[in-house]
C-alpha cells in the first residue's frame, strides 16, 4: 500500500525516527489511552505493543485511516476530529491518557480540551512545537509564560522531556519539536470561582505589557478600591499560578 501523501492543512509531518517513536511512545506505561493523530501508526505500533496499554486512536485523515485499517487491522480507530470528539462517550467512566505527535496547527486547543477533563485525564503527553512546548512549561517572569502556562500549571506538573529536529519528520516542519508529558498534580480545587480563574488569566494575557489595573478593568467594578491593592500594578507575567487564585479570590466579590 501507498504510503500517506502528507496534507499541510491537517498539520501532517510524519516521523520517520523510530528511536524518537519508541521514546514518545514510553512516556505512557499503562491504562486506557487515546491516540490523537495517529498518521501512519509510527507511534501506534510501539503503544500497540505494550500489553499493559489499552488503545484507541482518532485520526481525522481518511487516507491515513484507511492505510491504518491495512497494517493494523487490531487498532480500534475512530475516523473523525478529536476535537469534536465526545470523550464522555469513548470513555464512560475512570480515567485515560491522551498521546500523540500531534497535529501542531491545533495544539493549544487539543490542551484546552484536555483541560475540560483534567480529573479524568492523569496524564497527557506526546510532542508539539518547541515554542508551544517551552510556554506549558515556562516559569513566571519569562517570556513564554502565558495562558496555557499558568491554566495548565495550576493542575499538571509539567515536564519538557527532550527537543527533536526538523530533519527526522517527513515532510519536516518549519520549527523544531519537543516531547513534553503532563502529569495531573494533586490539586482538587483552586478555592476560587474557576470560570473567573480563567477569564482573569486571559483577560490580563491579552494585553500582556499593561498593568493589570489596565487590563482588568472591564471585569472589576470601576472605581472599586481593590484596584488600588499592590497587586494590580503588576504585569501578568509576573504573577505565579497561586498569585492568579489569589487575585482571583480578591476580584470574585468586586465583579462588573
Ligand atoms: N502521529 C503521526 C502523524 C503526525 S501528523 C506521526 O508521528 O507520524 C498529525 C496527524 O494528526 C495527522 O495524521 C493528521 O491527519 C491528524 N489530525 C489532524 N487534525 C486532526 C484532528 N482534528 N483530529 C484527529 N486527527 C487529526
Amino acid at each position: 500500500m501507498q504510503q500517506v501523501h502528507a496534507k499541510k492543512f491537517l498539520g501532517q509531518h510524519f516521523l520517520t525516527d523510530l528511536n524518537v517513536a519508541r521514546r514518545i511512545a514510553e512516556t505512557l506505561t499503562q491504562g486506557p489511552v487515546l491516540e490523537i493523530g495517529p498518521g501512519m501508526g509510527v507511534l501506534t505500533q510501539f503503544l500497540l505493543k505494550n500489553p499493559d496499554i489499552d488503545l484507541t486512536a482518532i485520526e481525522l485523515d481518511r487516507e491515513s485511516v484507511a492505510y491504518l485499517k491495512e497494517w493494523y487491522p487490531e487498532l480500534k480507530l475512530i475516523e473523525g476530529d478529536f476535537l469534536k470528539l465526545d470523550l464522555n462517550k469513548l470513555y464512560p467512566e475512570g480515567e485515560f491518557c491522551v498521546i500523540g505527535n500531534y497535529p501542531y496547527n491545533i495544539s493549544s486547543q487539543i490542551f484546552f480540551k484536555v483541560l475540560d477533563y483534567k480529573d479524568r485525564i492523569p496524564i497527557c503527553s506526546g510532542m508539539i512545537q518547541k515554542e508551544v512546548a517551552e510556554r506549558l512549561a515556562s516559569r513566571p517572569g519569562k517570556k513564554a509564560y502565558g495562558i496555557l502556562s499558568v491554566l495548565l500549571q495550576a493542575w499538571y506538573d509539567i515536564e519538557y522531556l527532550f527537543t527533536v529536529d526538523e530533519h527526522v519528520f517527513n515532510p519536516p516542519p518549519k520549527v523544531k519539536s519537543a516531547v513534553v508529558r503532563l502529569c495531573r498534580n494533586s490539586r482538587h480545587e483552586l478555592g476560587c470561582d474557576e470560570a473567573l480563574f480563567k477569564t482573569v488569566v486571559k483577560t490580563a494575557f491579552n494585553q500582556r505589557r499593561k498593568q493589570m489595573r489596565n487590563s482588568l478593568q472591564g471585569i472589576v467594578r470601576k472605581g472599586n478600591p481593590i484596584l488600588n491593592n499592590e497587586i494590580f500594578t503588576k504585569r501578568p507575567e509576573q504573577l505565579s499560578v497561586e498569585e492568579f487564585i489569589n487575585l482571583t479570590k480578591l476580584i470574585e466579590p468586586c465583579q462588573n
